[in-house]
């Protein structure tokens, strides 16, 4: 198979970038932090339900939890939390507040 063929990006031709870090923005979680832990869930698969036919342990990648504020994203809702982000606009990122504005809707 001619390898021009394939498009940028699809398996066999996977895209070569130079990329400065610098340059590329952060995903942010909405408190603005922008550190995650990665989280993983650990399963155990009992043997009537394992295609080998023993329980098995199962772990599962794939969620990030802010280091500011705890909030625990997939990486798809994540994504999500950029649009919203990119909607609302820049946001400082604050340093904890000791009421919090959100909740009530109680204003002055
Ligand atoms: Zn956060």
């Amino acid at each position: 198979m001619d390898k021009s063929q394939i498009p940028p990006g699809a398996p066999g031709n996977p895209v070569q970038v130079n990329i400065n870090l610098d340059q590329v923005p952060a995903m942010m979680c909405r408190c603005g932090g922008n550190r995650f832990y990665p989280i993983q869930q650990i399963r155990t698969v009992p043997a009537v339900l394992s295609p080998s036919g023993k329980a098995q342990i199962m772990f599962l990648d794939g969620w990030r939890e802010c280091v500011l504020c705890g909030a625990v994203y997939t990486v798809s809702e994540l994504q999500k939390v950029q649009e919203e982000i990119k909607k609302r606009g820049p946001v400082l990122v604050h340093a904890e507040s000791p009421e919090g504005s959100n909740g009530n809707g109680n204003k002055g």
